[in-house]
């Protein structure tokens, strides 16, 4: 019987194949986010890029004016708000607010915050302020321009802060003009005229009323070697980091003078920009398990069908389990298990499906003295000589005659032609090497004994009288001395 496979191996072998597929398609995933956070980093690296960019822009266009010393006189509502001054562009400016002779029609989006002093029109501060005004504008428009940049400020150690958009610092307090004014503020540590930008953060600075963690790229501003003050861009590190919506992890940014990698951190880059003084890495926050979920909705098509080919080799497996088992069966019944030639109702099966030529013979031979090889050789030798007399006679016929075994070492022939002449050379032939090779098998080899009908195929009609007489036959031949065939 050929192998069949038990239901255990029918589940486990496609399973297998399966979730090695599958650990393919997830390692490919893991792959892509791989290119896909290089590629990230490429992008934040640009975005700092950029952002030290507009830093020394800013910068330069603020020392020109403050080189100049030219005194602007933009037009400006002053209010003071919780002992802080604040000072907001005026939107229609008219001669008769009386306040400026320079007016400009400008519309821009900033505040000043400062001292209750800078409120007063005749104080150092106010007039101080004239000289780095023109720098207001410019600010507003910068931080307009990415959506992570949510705030641009110019913050002045005199006293106040111009900044923009004006959500940021209205709410400032006296505190932190304070802390802005103070020589120990840790922003004007090591500060000198080839310093590059200073990075801050990511701290929720709550001097700016904002509660998502905020990254700070300050430069400090020089006018004649003089320090002035720090221009600073606030980037939101949500909207800078979190662009990639197929990450099923964050990104996340810290400062490595005072935070660790945390364990889950993956791909860490530390971040490096010529021009910018980072102590900073970055990092995907990366669980295997939200991994594995995302990979699932992604390539959800590509599992079903890994799913489905389980399914169908599972259920080819089965299919093909039952077919060998029916086969097996089914050549049970027509078979002899011993020599694999036809048994007697295989062989009856083959004479109905059979077109015969005009003759055919029915020839049934026995092995003489076969007791005596069981007794002298053993019955395991005796099967050996009953599967050689099976293999040397299907060997000597054609393909389209046949043998059977009807039991013990009695085997039936068919074999058809169009002359009886050649029916019987045949059988003589096939009787002959037989007996002549029969040492091959077994010391002294044997001898054969048959009975043939040979027969016009019209005349084929009643099998077990023509196996009789056959019979019949192979008694006479064994009763007058073996090792013949009669005919
Ligand atoms: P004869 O020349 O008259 O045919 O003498 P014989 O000894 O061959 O006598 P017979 O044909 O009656 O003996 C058949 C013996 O074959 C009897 C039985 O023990 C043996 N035999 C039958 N089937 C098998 C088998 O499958 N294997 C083996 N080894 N022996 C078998
Ligand atoms: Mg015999
Ligand atoms: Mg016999």
């Amino acid at each position: 019987m050929k192998k069949q496979y038990g239901v255990k191996g029918i589940l486990l072998a496609p399973l297998i194949f399966a979730v090695a597929l599958v650990a393919l398609l997830f390692e490919g995933h893991i792959s892509q986010l791989d290119r896909e956070l290089d590629d990230e980093y490429e992008r934040i690296g640009r975005e700092f890029f950029r952002a030290s960019k507009m830093l020394t822009i800013l910068d330069y266009s603020f020392n020109n004016y403050i080189k100049v010393r030219q005194s602007l006189r933009l037009t400006h509502t002053r209010q003071i708000v919780n002992g802080v001054c604040q000072m907001r562009p005026k939107l229609n400016t008219t001669a008769a607010d009386g306040d400026d002779v320079n007016s400009q029609p400008v519309n821009p989006k900033y505040i000043i915050v400062g001292d209750e002093a800078l409120c007063d029109r005749s104080s150092a501060l106010y007039h101080d302020v004239g000289f780095r005004i023109a720098l207001a504008p410019v600010i507003s428009f910068l931080h307009d321009l990415d959506d992570y940049l949510i705030g641009v400020h110019y913050i002045d150690p005199s006293g106040y802060v111009i900044s923009s958009p004006e959500t940021l610092t209205v709410k400032m307090t006296p505190e932190v003009l304070q802390l802005i004014k103070s020589p120990d503020w840790e922003v004007y540590q090591n500060l000198s005229e080839e310093r590059p930008i200073k990075v801050r953060g990511p701290i929720v600075f709550r001097e700016i009323q904002y509660s998502e963690p905020l990254l700070s790229l300050m430069l400090p501003v020089y006018a004649n070697h003089q320090f002035e003050g720090m221009i600073s861009l606030d980037i939101l590190l949500k909207k800078l980091l979190g662009s990639n919506r197929r990450f099923a992890g964050k990104l996340n940014m810290i400062d490595t003078r005072v935070a660790q990698l945390p364990p889950d951190a993956y791909r860490a880059f530390h971040l490096s920009e010529p021009g910018i003084l980072f102590h900073h890495s970055i990092y995907y926050r990366m669980s295997w398990k939200n991994e594995l979920y995302q990979f699932v909705h992604m390539k959800k098509n590509m599992l079903f069908i890994v799913a489905a080919m389980y399914v169908l080799a599972v259920m080819l497996f089965l299919f093909m389990n039952t077919r060998s088992a029916k086969s097996y069966y089914e050549g049970l019944a027509v078979r002899d298990p011993l020599t694999g030639l036809r048994n007697r109702r295989g062989f009856e099966a083959f004479l109905e499906s059979k077109q015969h030529q005009s003759y055919v013979a029915i020839a049934m031979f026995d092995i003489d003295d076969f007791k005596a090889i069981n007794d002298s050789f053993g019955h395991d030798v005796g099967d050996d000589v009953i599967r050689y007399v099976g293999d040397q006679v299907r060997c000597h016929i054609r393909s389209t005659d046949t043998v059977a075994r009807y039991g013990g070492e009695e085997f039936v022939l068919y074999l058809t032609a169009e002359h009886e002449s050649h029916l019987k050379a045949t059988l003589l032939r096939v009787k002959e090497e037989l007996c002549n090779e029969s040492d091959m098998v077994v010391e002294k080899g044997f001898t054969i004994s048959g009975g043939v009908e040979i027969i016009a195929s019209s005349e084929l009609n009643d099998i077990d009288a023509i196996l009789k007489s056959a019979d019949k036959k192979l008694y006479a031949a064994k009763a007058s001395g073996k090792n013949q065939l009669i005919f």
